[in-house]
């Protein structure tokens, strides 16, 4: 008799276990999760999360930045669930305990290697790659002057803390980018720029940049619905 293999997954994986679920405004959450060993990921990263038990046929695979920083002891990732996709319903219904498996963490945004100065700009929850590094910042006790732009159509992740841990942190709505980043890049021209949000956003606000002679290392949320 032919012997069954096990399919061995393409990456290596591994298992965070459901701690917390917090509600932080509207449908978006922070889901917290333990691991027995350290997840290594540096700030800015993203990974790859699979949830089980997803109807046939229906994929159980969705990218999300790390919200945590590398030296937190729990995981964090800030979600965004309106669709109300399948995955998004499973996400929901995790109880304490349950596992979901995390693989192929991947570069996007990095820290600068000689700016001294970092402007962030995010469009709703792609503020999460800039919680971390920002929190990296603070345990590492860097000294690099940071600038975050918030756009939002309603509330603002993570908004307390990065009020406290940032330099500058201007809330704005998404008419009133052009003018908030005029604001910025006229302050700090030489800094180092990035940009992490839906890919519209991303893109509308690399334009505005680059009409100013600035580039940016960007983070787009491929399948993020626009804010
Ligand atoms: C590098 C990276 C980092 C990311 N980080 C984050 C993060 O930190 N937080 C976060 O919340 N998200 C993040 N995302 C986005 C995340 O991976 C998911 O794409 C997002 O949560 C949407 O998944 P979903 O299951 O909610 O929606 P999906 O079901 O995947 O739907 C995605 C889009 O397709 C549309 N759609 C789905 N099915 C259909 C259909 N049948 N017909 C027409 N339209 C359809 C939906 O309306 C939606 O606009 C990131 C993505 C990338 C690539």
């Amino acid at each position: 008799m032919e012997e069954r293999k096990e399919e061995k997954p393409k990456y290596p994986e591994q298992t965070l276990v459901f701690v917390e679920r917090r509600h932080e405004y509207d449908d978006v959450y922070t889901y917290v999760f333990k691991t027995e060993e350290k997840v290594k990921y540096t700030a800015g990263q993203y990974g790859h999360v699979r949830v089980s038990g997803m109807p046939e046929g229906v994929r159980s695979v969705r990218e999300f930045s790390f919200a945590s920083a590398p030296h937190d002891a729990l995981v964090e990732f800030g979600v965004d669930c309106r669709s109300g996709s399948e995955y998004q319903k499973r996400l929901q219904s995790l109880i304490i305990g349950d596992t979901v498996q995390l693989f192929k963490i991947k570069n996007h945004m990095t820290w600068p290697p000689v700016a001294r100065e970092a402007v962030m700009i995010a469009g709703g929850v792609g503020i999460t790659p800039f919680r971390s590094m920002l929190r990296d910042k603070a345990q590492k006790k860097m000294s690099l002057h940071t600038s975050v732009i918030h756009v939002s159509g309603s509330g603002y992740l993570y908004g307390e803390e990065v009020a406290m841990s940032a330099d500058e942190y201007i809330q704005t709505k998404r008419e009133r980018l052009p003018e908030s980043i005029s604001l910025v890049s006229d302050t700090h021209p030489t800094a180092h720029y990035y940009v992490a949000g839906s890919p519209l956003f991303v893109e509308g606000t690399l334009e505005l940049l680059s009409e100013k002679g600035i580039s940016a290392e960007s983070d787009s949320f491929k399948g993020l619905e626009e804010i």
